[in-house]
């Protein structure tokens, strides 16, 4: 596994197994160090070696020779609204990486209750080009390593800590790999980050927490199909023919719906969960209730549940979100079929704009200074 980034600093240590670190480490070290570093890197989450106070001084000096922890530098924490903050990283080849902290508020309780949902970057940009996605107008970059994945965790995480009592738990309820890129074109580094973020070593979250996001690479669908690790899946449909559906995702040619919607049959009939269908609403391209019955037979069939998102409107992008007259004669085709949804409502706004649109800015106001 590589946690390497592209510099010529200490490789990191996020995401190295137990094993795995323990190879790494001098030799002649007690197996119970191996424990206490991985208790400060993922429960007590300290920023730098010196934190480790448990640790002897000849292993930090050790380690701050050959290791490292962070391979980014957070480079603006916003709080983007009552309910979503983010955090961006800068690599040191200079890349941008986004991650957006989602506080859903539940219903008659306090925000210090609230639901709380990370959705991570896997890559610098995208090369999947869909036609409405802030993340793949500048095309694909490069793959983010496993520890650069994992940074984001302890990052967000870090940032409940401070909010929260004394709890060693990881504070977060869902992680969702909706950010930047595509997370099965990075496929190593990501299960490798799932393995962190799921494994008792590491932050200790259950699987079912975590929803990976794609837009339809079938090869990798298959392969997840016989990942130990019981995850989510979630699949940007955005279309429900393809006709419909190659407008907006080139992807959609090299794995048309008749290749894609068996795959992901057998994914979710391997795994036992339910699937679930994202569908960006656009007007006047998939907005048609045309679509939302064929949406309704694609659901249904793959026992899927439907999450509905009116489009968020990206600058330098011609598309818009259906009036809500249009949503609701949408969703009422579904409703009306018996199929399991929900749709994004006003608030969503801006829980979809926190995906992907910061980076693009933080580019344009580099190119533009
Ligand atoms: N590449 C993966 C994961 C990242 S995109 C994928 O496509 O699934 C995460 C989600 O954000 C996808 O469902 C994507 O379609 C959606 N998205 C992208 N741009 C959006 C926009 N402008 N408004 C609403 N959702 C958007
Ligand atoms: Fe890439 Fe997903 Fe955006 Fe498509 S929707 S360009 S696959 S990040």
């Amino acid at each position: 596994m590589s946690t390497s980034t592209p510099t010529d600093s200490p490789p990191s240590l996020l995401g190295l197994s137990p094993d795995n670190l323990k190879a790494f480490l001098p030799s002649d070290l007690p197996a119970f160090r191996v424990n206490q570093l991985l208790d400060w890197i993922y429960r007590k989450r300290v920023q730098s070696f010196d934190e480790m106070s448990n640790l002897p001084t000849t292993l930090i000096n050790w380690l701050k020779d050959n290791a490292s922890l962070f391979p980014n530098r957070v480079l603006l924490l916003k709080q983007a609204s009552d309910i979503t903050e983010k955090l961006l990283l800068e690599a040191p080849d200079r890349s941008l990486i986004e991650t957006v902290l989602i506080r859903y508020p539940q219903q008659g309780v306090g925000s210090e209750t609230s639901r709380k949902t990370i959705c991570v970057s896997s890559q610098v940009g995208c090369a999947y080009g869909c036609k409405f996605c802030a993340s793949g107008l500048a095309g694909w970059k490069r793959n983010l390593s496993a520890a650069e994945i994992i940074a984001q965790f302890i990052h967000v995480g870090r940032l409940e800590d401070r909010r929260s009592t004394a709890s060693k738990d990881f504070p977060i309820d869902n992680v969702v790999f909706m950010g930047m890129g595509e997370p099965l074109a990075n496929y190593d580094a990501v299960i490798a980050a799932i393995r962190a973020l799921n494994a008792p070593w590491g932050l200790h979250m259950g699987a079912r927490r975590i929803t990976v996001s794609t837009s339809g690479l079938v090869p990798q669908i298959l392969r997840l199909a016989d990942e130990p690790v019981q995850f989510r899946l979630a699949l940007s449909l955005h279309g429900a023919s393809n006709e419909v559906r190659e407008q907006i995702m080139p992807i959609n040619r090299k794995y048309p719906l008749e290749t894609l919607l068996p795959a992901v049959k057998t994914f979710s009939e391997k795994h036992g969960r339910m699937l679930t269908l994202e569908f960006i609403l656009i007007e006047e391209v998939n907005d048609s209730l045309e679509q939302a019955h064929l949406l309704a037979d694609i659901a249904r069939d793959l026992h899927a549940h439907v999450n509905l998102i009116p489009y968020n409107r990206v600058e330098g992008l011609p598309w818009k979100r259906p009036n809500n007259a249009r949503q609701t004669a949408f969703a009422k085709v579904l409703r009306d079929h018996r199929v399991s949804f929900t749709i994004r409502k006003e608030k969503g706004h801006d829980i979809d704009a926190a995906c992907g649109q910061l980076r693009l800015q933080t580019e344009q106001n580099r190119a533009s200074a």
